[in-house]
Formats: structure tokens, sequence, C-alpha cells
């Protein structure tokens, strides 16, 4: 029989960045989380790998100048001497060639004599609805842009005359971040991109994205090994049944938010009201894999990352390492970490791993051909649960969601990065306000 401990004010399941972002402020109001993570470690898909000297991020890599939760975050987590503001600049290839766009820049598209002057005056097009809807792109505040939630990327850009701009630029430019499916993408999706992370700048920090979750778990009980298998509703709260380290442990507490991927919610907890559980078991990930290949010498590029037309290598995208932030790398070396998905014409990921290296050195070589020979290593990452993913309509289903959060009267929250819109900063603002209304229900009952 399982023992039964009465442990903690609220129990977070899931010690990613949203359960961890709800645990600190769980802790700031007082009350007493315990974070159960299935996994030997925490962060989810915030970790790093360390490999020889290499700092590999292996899922979250880059951080928005408007990502103010997380900044906050790493200011409370006294990390701030460790942030470094990143520069971007993308190289696009296309069978015409390499073209080059610094983040922030805008005028390097509208300059760019490489598109058609009808793709320039898309370009200015989409750079209006930036700013008119600058507001409401936030990532952490996808609730503000359900208006905007109406038509995928591939139509918006028709509409406003960016047939070329999308198949030339956005479509291979965001394909990655977006886990491939930028074409079928609500246009909101794209726009957060584009307005956190290539207009407003980035930022990063020197010793490994690693370091917000693992700092953030050091200052609240966590157990790692421990998979919640069944959580159910009583009359003083809930009870959660996992298993620890492979041995069965039922825990009670007051409360519980679920801090995993939408999907796992329902089957979880399956006394959830049924229009909940049917919106969250829709939830969808795409599946991506990112195989960082160390370098003995880095390659000549002024471009933190590279993407390519379909018709060029399809499925993939490079981004370096050593461009990222200091101390990534050792000295001297480099490292492109290319990302793969599937796309209709390559099944990337249905490969095996080892093909999957293959695959990934070789896009690195062809792309630098001075980096023949200089592979010292491949680090290979899958993540079957990637990218969130969000079809015209998911964010408003998402804002009902979140309204129905904040009236429900019922010992569970639920956050994480499906109900905001792919990025971390949406997973810690929801994890931030799970926090938030958890502890005002504790302290009115
Ligand atoms: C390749 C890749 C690149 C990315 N790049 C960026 C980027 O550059 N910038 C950015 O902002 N975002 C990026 N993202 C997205 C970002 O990683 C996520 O949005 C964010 O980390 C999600 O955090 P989360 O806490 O919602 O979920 P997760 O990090 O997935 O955390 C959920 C946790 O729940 C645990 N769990 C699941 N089931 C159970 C259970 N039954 N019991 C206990 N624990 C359980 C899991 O093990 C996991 O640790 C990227 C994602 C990927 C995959």
């Amino acid at each position: 029989m399982p023992s039964a401990v009465g442990d903690a004010d609220v129990i977070i399941v899931g010690g990613g960045i949203a359960g961890l972002g709800a645990g600190v402020r769980l802790k700031d109001r007082g009350l007493e989380p315990l974070v159960l993570e299935a996994e030997a470690r925490l962060g989810g898909r915030m970790t790093t790998d360390r490999v020889n000297g290499f700092v590999i991020d292996r899922g979250v890599t880059l951080f928005g100048n408007g990502f103010a939760s997380m900044r906050a975050l790493v200011r409370r987590l006294e990390l701030s001497p460790l942030v470094r503001a990143g520069k971007f600049g993308v190289g696009i290839q296309d069978s015409a060639g390499c073209r080059g766009y610094r983040g922030g820049r805008f005028e390097d598209l509208l300059l760019d004599r490489g598109i058609s002057l009808r793709a320039r005056i898309a370009c200015l097009r989409f750079g209006w609805d930036l700013l008119c809807h600058h507001r409401a792109l936030r990532h952490g505040h996808s609730d503000l842009s359900s208006a905007l939630d109406n038509e995928d990327s591939q139509t918006y850009f028709r509409r406003i005359g960016g047939e070329e701009l999308f198949e030339r630029v956005f479509r291979p430019g965001l394909n990655g971040p977006m886990g491939g499916s930028m074409g079928t993408s609500s246009r909101v999706i794209p726009m957060q991109v584009v307005w956190n992370l290539l207009v407003r700048g980035q930022w990063n920090l020197t010793d490994g994205v690693d370091r917000i979750p693992e700092t953030a778990a050091a200052q609240v009980q966590v157990l790692t090994g421990a998979r919640v298998l069944h959580v159910e509703q009583r009359e003083d709260g809930a009870q959660v049944e996992a298993e620890i380290q492979g041995k069965p442990r039922s825990f009670r507490t007051q409360a519980v938010i679920f801090a995993t991927p939408g999907q796992h919610v329902p089957v979880l907890c399956p006394g959830l009201p049924p229009d909940m559980r049917e919106t969250l078991s829709r939830t969808q990930y795409s599946r991506i894999a990112n195989v960082a290949v160390a370098l003995s010498k880095p390659p000549n590029t002024p471009y933190a990352g590279y993407a390519f037309t379909q018709d060029v290598v399809p499925g993939a995208e490079i981004e370096m390492e050593h461009l990222r932030a200091p101390n990534r790398c050792p000295e001297g070396t480099g490292m492109a970490s290319v990302f793969l998905w599937n796309t209709p014409e390559k099944l990337r990921l249905d490969a095996r791993d080892e093909s999957l290296k293959q695959q990934a050195a070789a896009i690195v070589e062809q792309n630098f051909p001075e980096c023949h020979g200089k592979v010292l290593f491949v680090h290979l990452i899958r993540w079957n649960i990637g990218i969130a993913q969000f079809p015209p309509g998911r964010l408003r289903e998402m804002t009902a969601l979140r309204k129905q959060l904040a009236l429900w009267k019922s010992p569970f929250d639920l956050c994480g990065d499906y109900l905001d819109g792919l990025s971390s900063e949406g997973a810690l603002k929801t994890g931030e306000e799970a926090a938030e209304r958890t502890a005002r229900k504790l302290k009115t009952r």
C-alpha cells in the first residue's frame, strides 16, 4: 500500500520553467509548494548538456528583450551578472544564393534587391501590422491577440501580397522555431516571434539556459524521478498518486498545479470538467531534433543562424552556439546546432540516431566547406514533445480557457506554453498566473 503523506500546501506536477516559476511565486506568497518532476533532472525543455567543455542548450536557445517575466525571474534569482545581449543575424539560402538579415534591422529586408519590389512592399505592410498590434504580440500576453488569431500565416502573407516574402524569407526563416508548421500556424505566432525575438532583440546567459530552472529549483522543495500517475479532488483539497524512483507514493495537498503538456492533464486527472478535458486533449506539439555538431574551428560566418528554402535543404536550420554568448565553446572551437524536423518530402525524424547525426554533420559541412573534416563530435537531442502548435483559433480557445481558470472554484490549476504560444516566456507567465490564482484561493478558504 502506498503511504499517505500530507506534504505541501500546493503540489506542482512538472518541473519545467512553468512549474518552477509557479513554485517560486507560491513561495513568495508564503506558501510551501512541492514540485514533482518525472525526469531525473529539472527544467523540461529548458535544459543544457555539457559535453567535452561545450555548453549545449537542449531546447530553449534564445530569450527576447520583451520577455519581461523571464528577466524579472533572472533578477529575483540573482542571475543578472550572467546575462549578455545577443545579436542575431540570419542567412537564408535559396537556389539563388545566400541573403543575410540582421536582427532588428528591418531595412535589410526593405532594401534587399534579391527579392522583388512586390515582396518589399508586402514587407512594409507586415511591419505596419506589427507596429499596430505590438501590444498584443508580447509573449506571455497571447490572451490579448485573440482578434488576430483568425487566419494561417500562409493565407495572411498571400492577403498582403507577400507570397514571395513568405516562401523566400519567412517560411525558411521561421519554420524551425515553429517546428516546421510555419504555413499552418496562426499568423499571430510568426508575428510574436518576429516582434519579440527579431525586432526587439535578444539576450542569453553565459553559462547555459539551465541556470534559470536550476537556481529556481534550489528555492523550492522538489522531487525528481517522481512521475505523477493520478490526481483526484478530495473534500479538503486533492490526493496525488505518484511513482517515485519506481515506488508508489501518495500525497495529500490543498491544491495542485498541472505544469505538464496540456494533453497529459486529462489523463492524469480524469475528474476535470468535460469541456476542459476535451480542449486540453487537443493540445499538439511538433517533434524536433537538435543535433549539435562540435567543430575544431568555427565557420567563417557573420550570421548566428542559417535557414534554407525547401528546394535547397528541406526541414533543417542551423544556429551557432559559439556566437550565442561567451564561454559556450572551448577557445578556438565552434559549434553548429542543426535543428531538424519532418517535411512532406523528408521524414527526417524517423531516421535512426546515427543517421540523424550524419545528416546534421553533412548539412554543416555542405553549408560551410571550410568545416570539412573539422567535426569533433555530434550530440543528438530528440524532442517528441517539441514545439507547441497553434493553428488559427487555438489561441482564442486558450484565452477562453485562461478566463475559465480565473473563475474556477477547484483545487486545480494549469500552466504551460500550450496556454500562451510556444515560448518559454509564455510558459513562465502562465505558471506565475496559476500560482497567483492558487494563492488567492487558498487565502480565501
Ligand atoms: C528545440 C526547441 C527549441 C526551443 N527554443 C526556444 C527558444 O529559443 N526560446 C523560447 O522561449 N522557447 C523555446 N522553446 C520552447 C520552450 O522550450 C518551451 O515553451 C518551454 O520550455 C515550455 O516549458 P513548460 O514548463 O511549459 O514545459 P516543459 O519544459 O515541457 O515542462 C514540463 C515538465 O513536466 C514533466 N512531466 C510530464 N509529465 C509528468 C508527470 N506525469 N509527472 C511529473 N512530471 C511530468 C516533464 O518531464 C517536464 O519536465 C524551444 C523548444 C524546443 C523543443
